[in-house]
């Protein structure tokens, strides 16, 4: 453990086409102490991603072996393929410092809140199924099969939405960003999190004392 403030770990879910990935890179941006958590995938890559970069993408049964040795935080099925979050990636951001931005599905968001509640659980939510519909048609990535399966999963994901700790509604990109970073700066202020280690961000040795207790 370093002497750094331990960091702080946000967890973003969203239906697919709510801006999720712009958001994530725009906060990345924003929090230059913030990490990007690169998970592990058994789908094929994309055009343009990079390997260790957008995601270690592995076989099936390397990812079946690092299941079994423990090395996930949490892994979950979405659309028939393997993710997984690395527990070390993780675990050595945070001891540094670092503040960790996860970008996974609501499965395993709910894994992660669960073995550590101290975990930021943040769902961006679209301001409509149809301007979902209209921004997965706009991007063109998808053929109309994939488009409906998109839609039904999204109406699941946002079933979980309450369970989460925030929901930010992504109508206005501007808007929607301003209010991530709001969350995240207020989650760094919170009492609760800063009660171990006063002495990180309060320098008056006397304060820190008072702090604890007299
Ligand atoms: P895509 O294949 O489009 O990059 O991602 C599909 C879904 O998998 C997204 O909802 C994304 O958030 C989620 N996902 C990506 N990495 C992980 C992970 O490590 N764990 C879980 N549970 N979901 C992930």
């Amino acid at each position: 453990m370093s002497n750094e403030l331990k960091g702080l770990l946000v967890v973003i879910s969203a239906p697919s086409g709510t801006g999720k990935t712009t958001l994530t890179h725009m906060l990345l941006k924003e929090f230059p102490n913030m990490e990007f958590s690169v998970s592990y995938t058994t789908r094929p890559p994309r055009p343009g991603e990079v390997n260790g970069k957008d995601y270690y993408f592995v076989d099936r049964e390397t990812f079946e072996r690092m299941v079994e040795e423990g090395d996930f935080l949490e892994w979950a099925e979405v659309y028939g393929n393997l993710y997984g979050t690395s527990k070390s990636q993780v675990l050595k951001a945070l001891n540094e410092g670092k503040d960790i931005i996860l970008d996974i599905d609501t499965q395993g968001a709910l894994q992660v809140k669960k073995n550590f509640p101290e975990a930021v659980l943040i769902f961006v939510l679209p301001p409509s199924l149809s301007e979902l519909e209209r921004r997965l048609r706009r991007r063109g990535t998808d053929d109309e099969e994939t488009i409906e399966r998109r839609l039904k999963v999204a109406r699941e994901e946002i079933k979980r939405a309450p369970l989460y700790d925030y929901i930010v509604v992504n109508d206005v990109l501007e808007v929607a960003f301003e209010n991530l970073k709001s969350i995240i700066r207020a989650e760094k202020c919170k009492t609760e999190r800063l009660a171990e280690q006063f002495e990180k961000v309060v320098k008056d040795p006397e304060i820190v004392t008072l702090l604890k207790g007299g």
